[in-house]
């Protein structure tokens, strides 16, 4: 329930205004967020870099509503090719099809994203093509995504591939084309807010759906990204890998910027290719939702930090917050239900 209402008010614009104009929810953002400019995530990737860890720059932004954004989006992301390029950065990059206007016209989507896979290929020179994945949004977007990295590829464009959710009961299919494709997936459990009919509502399902989709990733997909924090879905990786003669080279584990560094480290030791997906940017709200409903601890501790602000003393502290946000998520969602 407090998932499905943070999740809820992360495209809320009201809920918006107020999150972003508290000090301590921007705070909360550093933990996840490398910082607003193209500099501070450059240290970041460095800093990644430099304890072997590869790193996937996400230039924050989604939902755009005009052509200016979709350029603007366009014409920043191209920028981060080149920074990508001159700086030598062990760096790929991750984009939103929404960004690009898929939601004003396909079309202008479409040209925008071919102009950075043109960069991004001839960026790559003798070094291989910088690789731009886009990433998977909520399921309103899945056949629009799918469809377009198979135009893509169509194209000549095979620098390009896109992420799964294993809560999607469409993703077995989906799988099947980008495999016959051999477009790289990246494997996520799922992010957004989906009714029923289309996604698992239980976890357990969608955790069985994941390892089942990772093992035929595993198997006959292209260099498959097993994106999870998932400790129990790690280790079945681990174990497939092994049991099947499967080299630590042909796939790599991803995981976000702020969450289980330990894990990202220990992994790294072991000889497996780590990406960390790394997102900067001042629209960091709607992301910053998403990783709060992804660990309600998260919230608690923002909670308990935003009434430390307003002087709210002792044990009052948190339970006054936390109870006031989960009203407000609560009221929101009541709302939703009767409009
Ligand atoms: C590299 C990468 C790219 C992604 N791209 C997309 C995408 O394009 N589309 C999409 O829908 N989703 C994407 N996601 C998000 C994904 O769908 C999940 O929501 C997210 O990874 C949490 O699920 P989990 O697999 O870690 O498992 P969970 O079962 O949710 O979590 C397992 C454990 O991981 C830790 N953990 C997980 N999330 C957090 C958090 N936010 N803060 C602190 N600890 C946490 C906790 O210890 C938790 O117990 C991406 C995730 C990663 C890692």
């Amino acid at each position: 329930m407090l998932k499905q209402s943070l999740l809820y008010l992360s495209q809320s614009p009201t809920a918006k205004r107020m999150v972003t104009g508290t000090p301590v929810s921007r705070q909360m953002a550093q933990r996840f967020v490398a910082g607003d400019t193209l500099e501070e995530a450059v240290a970041a990737a460095r800093v990644l870099n430099g304890a072997g860890l590869s790193v996937s720059l996400d230039y924050l932004g989604e939902s755009v509503e005009s052509r200016e954004e979709g350029e603007a989006a366009t014409d920043m992301v191209i920028r981060i090719l080149e920074t990508v390029k001159r700086e030598g950065l062990d760096a790929n990059i991750s984009v939103k099809p929404t960004q690009f206007g898929l939601d004003i016209d396909p079309e202008f989507c479409r040209r925008n994203i071919e102009m950075v896979l043109q960069r991004a290929r001839e960026l790559g020179d003798g070094a291989g093509e910088i690789f731009v994945r886009l990433d998977m949004e909520s399921s309103e977007y899945t056949e629009r995504t799918v469809a377009l990295v198979e135009a893509l590829w169509a194209e000549g464009f095979h620098n390009t591939g896109t992420v799964l959710q294993s809560y999607l009961r469409r993703t077995p299919d989906d799988l099947e084309r980008m495999i016959a494709l051999r477009a790289r997936v990246r494997l996520v459990k799922g992010a957004y807010k989906e009714p029923d009919t289309v996604a698992f509502p239980d976890k357990a399902d969608t955790d069985r759906m994941f390892v089942e989709e990772m093992e035929r990733l595993l198997d006959a997909g292209n260099y498959p990204a097993i994106a999870t924090h998932d400790e129990a879905i790690i280790d079945a990786a681990r174990r497939y890998v092994w049991e099947k003669g499967i080299s630590k080279d042909s796939f790599e584990f991803q995981m976000l910027y702020g969450v289980r560094r330990d894990l990202q480290a220990r992994l790294r030791e072991e000889g497996y290719n780590v990406r960390v997906y790394v997102p900067f940017g001042e629209s960091w709200y709607p992301y910053l939702m998403r990783r709060l409903a992804e660990r309600p601890a998260n919230m608690l501790f923002m909670a308990g930090s935003i009434a430390k602000e307003s002087g709210v003393s002792g044990l009052a502290r948190p339970l006054a917050i936390g109870g006031g946000i989960l009203a407000g998520a609560l009221a929101a969602l009541a709302w939703r239900r009767r409009h």
